[in-house]
């Protein structure tokens, strides 16, 4: 796959790489980091990169927040 000279950031005819997913992808992450965050599973055909559409991007985003949040619990912020 070459880069070529489009200008798109995002893949366009790429899928989710979720099993059982068939959404179209919006975002790509290192694959191992997905793989330790959803716990869906992958399909089997994933490269480097894991590629997620929008739902699972933002779960994917939920909990590596959730993540983060945890790491840094020194600070607790009040919440209404
Ligand atoms: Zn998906």
């Amino acid at each position: 796959m070459s880069l070529g000279s489009h200008r798109h950031t995002r893949p366009v005819e790429a899928k989710c790489d979720i099993k059982n997913c068939t959404q179209p992808a919006e975002r790509s992450f290192p694959k191992d980091k997905v793989q330790n965050i959803l716990t869906h599973g992958l399909k089997d055909d994933v490269g480097r990169r894991a590629f997620l559409c929008k739902e699972h991007y933002k779960e994917y985003r939920k909990k590596t927040k959730t993540e983060r949040l945890t790491d840094r619990l020194g600070w607790a912020e009040p919440r209404g």
